[in-house]
Parts: C-alpha cells; structure tokens; sequence
C-alpha cells in the first residue's frame, strides 16, 4: 500500500505555488488550486478539504454526482471529456465546466443552463498539441468557435483550458503553456457580451509550476495531492 499524506502534499503543492509566483513575479492569490480527486475514496477528499483544498475536479458526471452528495462546502469543477447526454446531471453542481469542446455540447449547455435558471461558466478546451486522441479546438479555429459561443445567453466564456501532450519534455510543453498565453490574450480581446476572459487553466501535478511561470491562473493537481488513483475497480 501506497501511503499517502493528502494534508502534507496540499502543503508542500502550496508551497511550490507561492515558489513559482516568487519566481515569475506574481501573487499567489491570484492562483486557483483545483484538487483533482477523480478516482480517490470520498475520505481522501474529506481530508483534502480539511486541509484547506476549496475547489475539487471530477471528470465523470456519475463520480461528480455521487461525491456531490457526500462532501458540503466546496465547489466543484467538471474537468474531463462531458458527453451532451450527462450535461442535465451536472449543470446545478458545477461551478465552471473546464472541457468545452463542441458546438453542440455549447447548445446542451446553454438549453440545460437557462431550464434552471443559470448562467453556466466555461473554458473552451485548446488540443494544443493537436492530437488525434485528444479533444478540444485547435488554435487556428479558436476565434470561429469563439463567434459560434456568441449566441447562447445562458453560457459565460471565462476563458481556456489545455492538456498537453504526455509525452512532450519540459521545454516542449514550456513551449505549449507559452503559445496558450498568447491565445488567452488572443481571445481576451473578443468582445461578445457573453465573454469574460479570466482563466487560464493549465498545469498539472508535473507541470503546474512551469504553466504559472507562463501565466496559469487555474491548476489541476491531482497525484501529486491525492496520490497514485485508483483504476483497478470496474468502471462505471
Ligand atoms: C486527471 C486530470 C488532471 C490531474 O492530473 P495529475 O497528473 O494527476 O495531476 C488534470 N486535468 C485533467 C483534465 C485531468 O483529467
């Protein structure tokens, strides 16, 4: 068994984040820690919150659903892939939907949003490493897609999310956060009443000190919080 300390790498991921912000001369304050408890037991998220983790990130609407009803008094992110069939699960839970990535899922969004009354929060997913594996709008369409989220009333675009490739080194995906800054700014200047550019959410558990040196103001830390995360058990 693997042990794992969740209050002691809340601390020590904290840590690093005021380090970096020193570095690229920014204040902390400004960096939203989103733990990534996908997988992990609800007692670990228990423990993350206690130890002072606000936001939480789920990738799977079921998983979302389920801890939702255990854990009061944090907020929550959808991070992964959302299929427009699993919209209606979440849409009263979430704070801010990472992975918009599609026209039509805009259109689930804006529809399930204004049934309940909500303006729902969003980034617009970048494939920045344009792979075939991976989803998300390539930068070269960023500013067509952005003029297709204009019409929807009940979606408010605060900004871009990315993951970039595994494989890529640390300069390589340096490189990667670098071109997602310029986009951000790109995108900044749009001017749809709907748009309120504010969040670059970029970096994980290998590379979140990189991705604020480059501007991230979201981070999506997972292992390096909660630990190895569990696949072993069947999928849901
Ligand atoms: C799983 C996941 C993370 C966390 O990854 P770690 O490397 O464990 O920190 C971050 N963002 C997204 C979109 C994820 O799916």
């Amino acid at each position: 068994m693997i042990k794992v300390g969740v209050a002691e790498n809340v601390k020590y991921v904290k840590e690093k984040i005021v380090e970096a912000c020193k570095r690229a001369n920014r204040d902390s304050s400004e960096i939203i820690l989103v733990g990534v408890s996908k997988t992990h037991p609800i007692d670990k998220l228990f423990k993350a919150k206690e130890a002072g983790i606000e936001t939480f990130g789920e990738s799977k609407a079921q998983e979302l659903m389920e801890k939702y009803e255990q854990l009061d008094g944090v907020k929550w992110h959808f991070i992964g892939h959302l299929q427009k069939n699993k919209v209606k699960y979440i849409i009263d839970k979430v704070e801010l939907i990472h992975s918009l990535d599609d026209i039509e899922l805009a259109k689930e969004i804006d529809k399930r949003a204004k049934n309940i009354g909500k303006v729902m929060d969003v980034l617009i997913q970048i494939n920045i490493g344009k792979e075939e594996s991976k989803y998300g709008i390539y930068k070269e369409d960023i500013l067509d897609f952005c003029n297709s989220l204009s019409e929807f009333k009940n979606i408010k675009v605060k900004g871009l999310m990315c993951i970039p490739p595994a494989e890529a080194s640390i300069d390589e995906t340096r490189n990667y956060f670098r071109t997602m800054k310029q986009i951000f700014d790109d995108v900044k200047k749009v001017e749809y009443e709907n748009f309120d550019i504010k969040y670059l959410s970029m970096g994980m558990s290998d590379d979140f000190e990189i991705a604020i040196e480059e501007g991230a103001n979201i981070i999506r830390v997972g292992t390096g919080i909660f630990g190895e995360r569990y696949y072993a058990k069947e999928e849901k």
